[in-house]
């Protein structure tokens, strides 16, 4: 959809919706709602029901009958791709209702929203085919008395707990490759942003899916979310977030030893080298930083580069920054929208602070954006940053660059990879031997070489170190939410055992 072929506005009223489970929307009942107001507005947009961890049980136990019965995990993986790509071909129809309610909610611009809608349809697309795909293996070279096979079993119930950066791209990255394996999911949006999860759910339903088989159920992380952590009869945790959380997530899952794939944070390094295209360099260090003003767990927030073009190659990201547009999300033209709550805000200009405070130069930004309704961040580039810096090493998921130069090969290495993060790192060479050294050497789950945040459903995506654990996407996402069943099959009279 082109982002100019409608127009935009806040809608006078806040959209209201009930929750989804076994197929149907939920009443709010006497529970209380939760208004979300626009991070970019200030007016309220969305009111989502606080469900109870009562409601969690009951989505639990209506995924678990779904499950169990096979009403999906029995049919053929033809029939599955089908539903899928009816769905994408229902997200594709409702792309200007979603992605109007994504930029609401999240403060993100329209334009940017529009794409990952359309980007989560394709990789509804992509992942039909792998609900096709998916086999398992056969041993024939175990003698004539025996077969081996492999077989893939979809793992169970799913509890699917996603962050507000990107809600509907997070979800797409999941929901299609859980349910290609067969599972049922109870999904907990983030409290902020939980509009097009519901939605989603309502899609499904036309397409076909089975009732029960896609559960939202909507509140807070810190009650429902760690209920369904906790929760004994699911099989598997899928939690994109904070590293913190997904530290308390891991230790909710003890209880039944349930599976958990965790996509964390990350403090991603762009290696700039000297014989870089410098220009094409610096447009994707700025865009890298700025995409979805910094909250992005691949976004590139440091800044390695070789120090013979430091000072220039700084001038260029500084005056590229400055041209950053920045604004009204529902203006088509803005580049960089709002940050998505106060608090998230504040922890991004304490930061800000901290590095002024800490001994870096500030290069440009380091204040807010002024605006009438909102909270908006300039763009923000500290150079001369050393490694004690908090601003160095933790991650503040917002516009916040920091700089700091190498002089060899090796020391350019030794400062990608000084983090407790392992999620993406970006190259920037013309020298073909140099890049494959270093991503071959750099420790992350995704690399890119002379570009950045670009996905795809293809490529799969995941941490390193402490960004996480499992993978997503790609034939690997689908695998992720199986178990694999070895079984032996005799063949022949058995030699009897007792004789
Ligand atoms: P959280 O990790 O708190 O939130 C992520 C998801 O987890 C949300 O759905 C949240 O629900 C839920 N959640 C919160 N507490 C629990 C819990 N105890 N048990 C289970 N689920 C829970 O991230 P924040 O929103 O607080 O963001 C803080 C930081 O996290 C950011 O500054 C950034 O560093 C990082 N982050 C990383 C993301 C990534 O893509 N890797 C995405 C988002 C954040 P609810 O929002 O309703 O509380």
């Amino acid at each position: 959809m082109d982002v100019n072929s409608a127009v935009w506005t806040v809608p006078a009223r806040a959209r209201e919706f009930g929750f989804f489970v076994d197929g149907q929307w939920a009443e709010a009942g006497d529970r209380p709602m939760s208004e979300r107001k626009s991070p970019a507005h200030g007016v309220a947009v969305t009111r989502t029901v606080r469900c109870t961890k009562a409601d969690i049980d009951h989505a639990v136990r209506v995924a678990r009958t779904a499950f169990e019965d096979r009403r999906w995990s029995g049919l053929p993986g033809g029939e599955r791709a089908s539903v899928l790509l009816k769905a994408a071909a229902g997200i594709r129809a409702r792309v200007e209702e979603l992605a109007l309610l994504e930029s609401l909610e999240s403060g993100k611009p329209i334009g940017q929203a529009i794409g990952e809608i359309e980007g989560g349809a394709n990789i509804f697309e992509y992942a039909a085919g792998a609900a096709r795909a998916l086999h398992g293996d056969a041993f024939n070279n175990l003698g004539d008395n025996m077969l081996g096979l492999v077989t893939r079993e979809p793992i169970g119930v799913v509890g699917l707990i996603t962050p507000w950066n990107f809600p509907f791209f997070i979800l797409s990255e999941r929901v299609p490759f859980i349910l290609a394996a067969g599972c049922t999911i109870v999904s907990k949006p983030s409290e902020v942003t939980s509009a097009t999860t519901l939605l989603l759910a309502e899609i499904l339903s036309d397409a076909g899916l089975p009732a029960g088989v896609f559960n939202v159920v909507t509140g807070s992380g810190s009650e429902i979310g760690q209920a369904l952590a906790e929760h004994a009869d699911v099989d598997m945790i899928s939690f994109t977030g904070s590293t913190a959380v997904g530290r308390s997530v891991l230790l909710a899952s003890a209880g039944n030893f349930k599976k958990v794939g965790l996509e964390l944070g990350g403090k991603n390094p762009q290696v700039v080298f000297a014989d870089a295209n410098l220009d094409e360099a610096a447009d994707g260090v700025v865009f890298g930083i700025c995409f979805n003003a910094g909250q992005c767990c691949v976004g590139g927030s440091r800044l390695v580069v070789e120090k013979s073009i430091a000072a220039e190659f700084e001038a260029l990201v500084a005056a590229k920054m400055a041209r950053v547009r920045i604004g009204d999300p529902l203006d088509p033209n803005t580049q960089m929208g709002a940050i998505v709550t106060a608090a998230q805000n504040a922890t991004i200009l304490d930061y800000i602070e901290a590095g002024k405070r800490e001994g870096a130069r500030l290069v440009c930004g380091g204040e807010a954006y002024p605006s009438d309704a909102g909270q908006f961040v300039r763009p923000t580039v500290f150079a001369d940053v050393t490694r004690e810096m908090s601003i160095a090493s933790e991650e503040i998921f917002g516009p916040v660059l920091t700089i700091s130069t190498f002089e060899t090969f090796d020391e350019a290495m030794a400062i990608a990879n000084d983090t407790i993060y392992g999620l993406a790192a970006s190259i920037w060479t013309s020298n073909l031997d140099k890049a494959t050294d270093a991503f071959r050497r750099i420790r992350a789950g995704r690399v890119w070489v002379n570009t950045t945040i670009n996905n795809g459903p293809e490529l799969p995506l995941g941490g390193f170190k402490q960004s996480g654990t499992g993978r997503e996407a790609g034939i690997y996402g689908v695998e992720e939410y199986t178990e694999v069943k070895a079984t032996h099959i005799a063949l022949g009279r058995r030699e009897p055992w007792v004789s």
